[in-house]
């Protein structure tokens, strides 16, 4: 005789599907927020090895103002960057989405180029040309309410890494 199933037997089935749901519904959250980070850090890559190029056609040095050191036009960089190759499908910084630059866009303020050719001149090759905020820890409420920020960011040597410290990434001080 053919038997349906009982109600208790259809509930536990239920109970322990919803119970799997709940154990790997954090690890694909993970798995898509560790496969964005690398997309990102793939982006930033490029971007420094974009401006690594042209400032060798430029014949950039490698301290003084952003001209001198032969950096692109701040527009020109922004726009592609914005249009291409930004920080995509991010909800965790609304605030501030996308890449940042560090590099002062030339001719705004003398100040402005005068703190930028002191950083380069003391940081080097580590200066940091553009920085995505977007990849907080965890999460639930902003890091940054507690003065934590954990930022990917390339340096002027290519390189890409993460750094996660108190304070303001905004500032230069904080890429130290
Ligand atoms: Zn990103």
């Amino acid at each position: 005789m053919k038997r349906a199933f009982s109600l208790v037997e259809v509930l536990c089935v239920i109970a322990v599907a919803t119970t799997l749901a709940a154990i790997t519904y954090p690890v694909f959250v993970q798995i898509r927020r560790s496969s964005h980070k690398s997309t990102c850090i793939a982006n930033l890559h490029q971007q420094g090895l974009a401006i690594g190029i042209y400032r060798i056609q430029c014949e950039g040095s490698d301290s003084g103002t952003p001209a001198q050191m032969g950096l692109p036009p701040y527009a020109l960089v922004s726009s592609l960057v914005e249009g291409h190759l930004r920080c995509q499908g991010t909800t965790e910084n609304a605030s501030a989405p996308g890449y940042h630059f560090t590099w002062p866009d030339p001719g705004t303020s003398d100040s402005t180029e005068k703190f930028w050719s002191k950083f380069v001149s003391r940081y080097g090759t580590s200066t940091v040309l553009i920085f995505d905020p977007n990849h907080q820890p965890s999460a639930g409420p902003r890091s940054e309410q507690w003065g934590m920020w954990s930022v990917l960011g390339v340096r002027l040597d290519t390189s890409v890494e993460q750094k996660t410290h108190r304070g303001y990434p905004h500032t230069l001080w904080w890429w130290q």
